[in-house]
């Protein structure tokens, strides 16, 4: 029982999601070969398939008999069934929206730029966190997402890009940003599991680059510090959105358990051990956060470091009182900023007219 005041920010799944394959490393897909009386290298073919191909549909897997691939597909249940699917920008964006097993809904983004292809995921149904700027933040958080059910969306965007069904002639999902529903950091063993699977080299995974993996967090001090020392580059996202703690409580209430200082201490320790320049998020919200003043205390407080900011216009979700900043005080944001040689960019947000643009998702009833 967590002591009286203590703020509760990992609640345990009701219920399971049905195990799958992608929820194993190599030993335990072979040990559950074993268990449903397969030889162990079936473990291996059916990985080659499922991450080496991006190939779903055993039916095809003709190295496998045909009563074998019956067998197998006891660990290879379906986790996520689309509810919808909605395209913008062109087709350059493309959101899904997925029903889990236990009625339970989450949503991924795919964009495509000129050099890459990005999926955003989710890697919780809701979120504990209760920023009161973001849309996921107000219903709470359902449950932790399984390591398959996280790296099932990756997969699903991955085999829309391979299908050719995807504008543009990248044949591959290159990077991951954990920015959809859910606080990774919150969810640690299934958020690590699924880097695994997505770094691993094939058939223990995709074999995509650390680099590329993006785990944005509130700020939970303990866990980015395991995370320094996973001895993985991922790069690391803080959503800051205040420089002083006073106006930090409120819009990431967890702020009042890991205080900005900390937060920032955790990020430098992190920047030292992989290397990678750490992501300060900052959504510019009017007349709250976007004072000259907080410009120059945040230039204070991240100067000298291995730091980008990130300022995003905020996104206003339905019934917020709330709106992005005017577009001079954005630009004296930025400004104050350059000025200190803290460098900073302004995040440009797809998928708005989607509601799949940072902070907009909300997983809405059909
Ligand atoms: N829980 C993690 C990851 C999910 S949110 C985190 O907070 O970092 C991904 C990013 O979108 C975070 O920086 C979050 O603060 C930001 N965001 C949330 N709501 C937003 C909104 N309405 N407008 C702009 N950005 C928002």
């Amino acid at each position: 029982m967590p002591a009286p005041g203590e703020l509760v920010f990992e609640v345990p799944a009701r219920g399971n999601p049905p195990l799958h394959l992608v929820d194993l490393d190599v030993d335990g897909r072979r040990a559950a070969m074993a268990d449903l009386g397969l030889p162990a290298f079936r473990a291996d073919q059916v990985s080659r398939h499922w991450f080496g191909r991006l190939d779903d549909d055993p039916s095809t897997w003709t190295d496998i008999s045909p009563t074998d691939r019956e067998t197998v597909g006891a660990l290879l249940p379906p986790l996520l069934t689309p509810v919808r699917k909605l395209t913008c920008d062109d087709g350059s964006t493309v959101k899904f929206l997925w029903r889990l097993y236990d009625g339970s809904r989450v949503e991924s983004v795919l964009m495509g730029y000129r050099d890459r292809i990005t999926i955003c995921v989710s890697s919780q149904a809701g979120c504990g966190m209760k920023c009161p700027f973001c849309a996921t933040g107000q219903a709470g958080l359902t449950r932790n997402l399984s390591t398959a059910e996280i790296v099932e969306q990756v997969l699903a965007g991955s085999r829309m890009v391979r299908s050719g069904e995807f504008p543009g002639d990248r044949e591959r999902v290159s990077n991951v940003v954990f920015m959809g529903m859910g606080e990774p950091l919150a969810n640690y063993r299934a958020l690590m599991g699924a880097i695994h699977r997505l770094v691993d080299p094939v058939p223990a995974g995709l074999g995509m680059s650390a680099r590329g993996i993006t785990v944005s967090t509130v700020g939970l001090v303990p866990r980015m510090r395991e995370l320094a020392d996973e001895g993985l580059p991922l790069r690391l996202a803080v959503s800051l959105h205040a420089p002083d703690d006073e106006l930090r409580d409120t819009l990431v209430p967890i702020n009042t358990r890991y205080r900005v200082a900390e937060v920032l201490d955790a990020a430098w320790f992190y920047a030292e051990r992989t290397g990678r320049r750490i992501s300060i998020e900052y959504a510019l919200i009017k007349d709250v956060n976007d004072q000259r003043w907080r410009a120059e205390l945040l230039a204070n407080r991240l100067r000298g470091h291995l730091v980008h900011v990130n300022l995003i216009p905020l996104n206003p979700t339905p019934g917020s009182q709330w709106t992005a900043s005017r577009p001079d005080d954005e630009r004296a944001f930025v400004r104050v900023l350059e000025e200190a040689h803290v460098p900073v960019t302004v995040r440009d947000t797809r998928g708005r007219e989607i509601d799949g643009a940072c902070g907009q998702l909300a997983a809405a009833a059909p």
